[in-house]
């Protein structure tokens, strides 16, 4: 029981100190086709989640994992705090009283149905949803343990937002200026699966 609360604390320390490592990263990748914020939309979030990592680390997961969802909310702000506080209240809902495969995808699913129906939005569109659908994908089709391949899927997903043209969000204002520059969204997406691989993998 204190490994397991242990690993939750590491999963949600990591993937909160991952973003914030990473704000410059968003800040330029949102300045090339957005306002700007959302690295330091998506810093703000995640300080006060650590703020509160006792208390989130103290929770049963599917709890904690909607207690971050309305932190994100609350602190982020901009279009990405209401999607990806979607994308953890809901996973927080759905997540299974046991921990298994079939029901971590069925989650994970329900989440990224979440941040669709919150953003009007699919795949394809250049968002963090084209990061959070070919994760979900993997989740569905392989069985065994949380792979590696999970995180480089992710961050192959986000580069490949690069020569998409944006259909939602501020970036969709650009229109063919979109083109050629890698979503800030999928990227944030891509740095959180990555996060959660290596503390899986006993790397973090
Ligand atoms: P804002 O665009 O309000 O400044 P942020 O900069 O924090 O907010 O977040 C921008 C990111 O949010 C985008 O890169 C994109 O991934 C995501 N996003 C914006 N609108 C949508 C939407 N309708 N559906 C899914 N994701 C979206
Ligand atoms: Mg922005």
């Amino acid at each position: 029981m204190e490994i397991e609360q242990e690993l939750q604390r590491r999963l949600i320390k990591t993937v909160a100190e991952r973003v914030i490592l990473h704000t410059d990263e968003l800040v330029a990748l949102d300045q090339a086709i957005g306002d700007g914020d959302h690295g330091l939309n998506m810093k703000r979030g995640f300080e006060a989640v650590l703020a509160d990592l006792d208390k989130f680390s103290a929770m049963p997961l599917g709890e904690s994992l909607k207690g971050v969802g309305m932190t994100l909310v609350m602190k982020v702000g901009g279009a990405s705090g209401p999607l990806y506080g979607s994308l953890f209240m809901a996973l927080g809902k759905s997540w299974p009283a046991q921990a298994h495969r079939a029901g971590l995808a069925q989650a994970f699913a329900a989440a990224v149905d979440a941040v669709k129906a919150r953003g009007k939005s699919d795949v394809g569109q250049k968002t963090m949803i084209d990061v959070l659908v070919p994760v979900l994908w993997i989740l569905q089709d392989t069985a065994g343990d949380l792979p590696a391949r999970l995180c480089s899927v992710a961050q192959e997903a986000a580069t490949a937002t690069i020569p998409v043209r944006a259909q939602r969000g501020r970036a969709s204002f650009l229109g063919e200026r979109s083109i050629g520059h890698m979503d800030p969204g999928a990227r944030s997406a891509a740095l959180m699966v990555c996060a959660v691989v290596d503390v899986m993998e006993g790397r973090a």
